[in-house]
């Protein structure tokens, strides 16, 4: 179609649905004071759209044939910056130094390589100078589990809402890409919200141990892989009104947050 072979290795399908195009822009609520990330432009569908709303746009693309085409097609825009290289190796602070862009108050729009979703999304959040907001595309299933909610929580969903809030804009036909991959996808708004005042690897860790072996009960997970009293834990756990029967996937982020503090 675009005279390009594509990469399945670098999670190459490219958005070809005008309407899902104007769907992402308006999802991302752009101004034109807006400093905007791409990860992953590819052959530039949101690119085009992006360079003409906001004050500066950043893509970084992994392929350099991605990279060659867009200078050529967005040769006549001031406001674009293209940066060859792999996402998950950049440090976001040196990239915006390099430019000479202050970084504060950034947005990340991307149509996600589906093969490094979960990564891209964590190294973000995690970051010190995480985005104001980010809006992707991303695999319909990994976007409900990014927003599922109590009593079907998971691991994924935890570590994003962890640090901030997530959204199903809309669903997506697979059909609105080239080539066609194998399943549907959906537009996805994550906001990061004020940081619990809490011990991020004490948290996680407690977390993974209820999660451990998601069908047995809490207090099981819990005391075999903290290595604590099962009685013990028991009663803590009602202590702090929860259930030691129920399964980690029916807590909610304050529960795990409450449970962090009190295991300190
Ligand atoms: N934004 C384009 C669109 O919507 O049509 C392309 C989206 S395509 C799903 C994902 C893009 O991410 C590809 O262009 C691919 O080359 C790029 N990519 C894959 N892995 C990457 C990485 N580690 N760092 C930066 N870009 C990457």
């Amino acid at each position: 179609m675009f005279n390009i072979k594509p990469s399945k290795h670098l999670g190459q399908n490219f958005l070809i649905d005008r309407n899902i195009v104007k769907k992402v822009i308006k999802a991302a609520n752009l101004k034109s004071t807006d400093i905007i990330l791409e990860i992953g432009p590819g052959l530039g569908a949101l690119t085009k759209e992006l360079v003409k709303k906001v004050k500066q746009v950043i893509a970084y693309e992994k392929d350099p044939r991605m990279c060659q085409i867009l200078k050529k097609s967005l040769k006549n825009y001031k406001n674009i910056e293209i940066v060859n290289g792999d996402v998950l190796k950049f440090e976001i602070i040196k990239l915006f130094k390099n430019l000479k862009l202050k970084i504060i108050n950034y947005k990340v729009v991307s149509n996600l390589p589906f093969y490094i979703t979960a990564p891209i999304i964590r190294k973000f959040l995690e970051a010190k100078n995480s985005p104001k907001e980010m809006v992707l595309l991303v695999q319909k299933e990994v976007a409900q589990r990014i927003c599922a909610r109590p009593p079907d929580m998971n691991l994924l969903a935890i570590s994003v809402q962890f640090y901030a809030k997530p959204e199903i804009i809309s669903y997506v036909s697979k059909k609105s890409f080239w080539p066609i991959p194998k399943v549907d996808s959906a537009i996805i708004k994550i906001v990061p919200q004020k940081k619990y005042n809490v011990n991020k690897d004490l948290f996680f860790k407690i977390v993974k141990a209820g999660f451990s072996q998601p069908r047995k009960q809490l207090a099981n997970n819990l005391s075999k892989m903290l290595k604590l009293n099962k009685q013990e834990i028991s009663s803590l756990l009602l202590k702090n009104n929860i259930k030691p029967t129920l399964r980690a996937e029916a807590l909610t982020i304050k529960d795990w947050i409450l449970l962090t503090k009190v295991l300190k």
